[in-house]
């Protein structure tokens, strides 16, 4: 399978369960491209997709809650910022992306 099947086999894996979540891929087709093919290199390494813009620790509980898409470990987090952290995805009502602000989950009221 060449990168871009794999992309497109990710993308075809994460729909139905963002969807279930309020979610959907960002407009912003250069980052979701950016993303999926960063994730596609961290599930060549661990066999795991895991998210491209969190550090793994080698924990296995706190790694496993950084599995995309981590939603649901985050979800009020992410439903406030109504994106998830990478900005991957975002809530099914964003048209523009680029006006959504992100902030730590220690900076949620
Ligand atoms: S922050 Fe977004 S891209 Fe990263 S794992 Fe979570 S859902 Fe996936």
């Amino acid at each position: 399978m060449d990168a871009e099947a794999r992309k497109r086999a990710l993308r075809e894996q994460f729909e139905p369960v963002i969807d279930a979540l309020g979610f959907k891929f960002t407009p912003d087709a250069e980052l979701v491209d950016y993303c999926l093919e960063q994730e596609m290199v961290l599930y060549e390494r661990h066999g795991i997709p895991f998210c491209p813009c969190k550090g793994l620790t080698g924990v296995r509980e706190e790694d496993m809650r950084k599995v995309c898409p981590c939603i649901p470990w985050h979800k009020a987090h992410f439903d406030k910022m109504k994106r998830c952290w990478c900005g991957l995805f975002v809530h099914k009502d964003v048209t523009d992306p680029d006006v959504l602000m992100q902030f730590p989950e220690k900076e949620m009221e």
